[in-house]
């Protein structure tokens, strides 16, 4: 990435440790492989910026478009009860959408995943195959 557009102390300027599903000039997909929260993306801006507003409407919408599409393909591929979109950034203050999806019986349903869990861990599920949601994904934005 561009050093000039990145901050050293943001995490989310650096992409060491990222299992990148898709990138681009723009943004970049990645999955989080969090056994908790299996087929959890994150599409994460490239360079640094902390809201929306602070990128062309241009960008805002490629982002938007990308956070759809990975929706999509969560859906088609594992047909969760809900997918949870959020873009909080309080933590690290660099624009990312978080594309989560939710069972009605995970441990936190219907909360956010950062809340308190409701519930033991029922069901196990498995991340989406990898290569199908690769395929799913670069089909619509490549
Ligand atoms: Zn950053």
């Amino acid at each position: 990435m561009d050093a000039a557009v990145t901050q050293p102390a943001c995490p989310l300027c650096q992409t060491n440790g990222e299992d990148i599903l898709f990138s681009n000039d723009l943004y970049r997909i990645v999955a989080v492989n969090d056994p908790a929260w299996p087929g959890f993306c994150r599409v994460i801006l490239n360079r640094h910026a902390a809201e929306m507003t602070d990128l062309p409407i241009e960008d805002r919408s490629a982002l938007m478009k990308a956070v759809c599409v990975v929706e999509s393909a969560l859906r088609r591929l594992m047909q969760p009860t809900k997918i949870n979109l959020a873009s909080l950034g309080n933590v690290v203050p660099h624009v990312h959408w978080h594309v989560i999806p939710r069972w009605a019986d995970d441990t936190h349903f219907p909360d956010p995943i950062w809340a308190a869990a409701k519930r033991p861990a029922g069901v196990v599920r498995q991340e989406p195959d990898r290569a199908a949601l690769v395929q799913e994904i670069t089909s619509c934005l490549a």
